[in-house]
């Protein structure tokens, strides 16, 4: 799938859409989910135009990946997460059910989550 810059994220990323922002550095933007599925639901955006993961780890160069997950990672911690735990969940196309293609990585907690799948 080619990239389409007029998805809802490359729109935040802009600053076309607000959101409820948590952290930004060079990397990436990280704001709360629309329609979260846990007490807390952040979704960590990196600032390259890919279409998910599988795209990311294609295009992004190592230095990018290292920086936007050490972004998560340090979205977590400011989140208060690291204690008791969290989950980092990215979906990649239909079977996964990827509504957004513009990769991104949600970050799950607040609560026990149970086991991967209901
Ligand atoms: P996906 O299904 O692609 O892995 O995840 C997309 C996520 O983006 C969903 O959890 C959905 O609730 C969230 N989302 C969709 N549109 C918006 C939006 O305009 N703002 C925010 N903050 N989240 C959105």
């Amino acid at each position: 799938m080619a990239y389409d810059s007029n998805n809802v994220f490359a729109k935040i990323l802009r600053g076309e859409i607000p959101c409820k922002k948590v952290y930004e550095d060079e990397f990436a933007l990280a704001f709360h989910d629309i329609a979260p599925d846990a007490p807390v639901h952040v979704l960590v955006v990196p600032k390259i135009d890919c279409v998910s993961f599988d795209d990311f780890s294609q295009i992004a160069s190592a230095e990018f990946m290292k920086e936007f997950f050490s972004s998560v990672q340090k979205v977590a911690k400011e989140l208060g997460l690291q204690e008791n735990g969290y989950r980092i969940i990215t979906n990649h196309g239909p079977d996964a059910s990827q509504t957004v293609h513009h990769f991104h990585v949600h970050i799950l907690g607040g609560k026990n989550l149970g086991r991967l799948l209901p």
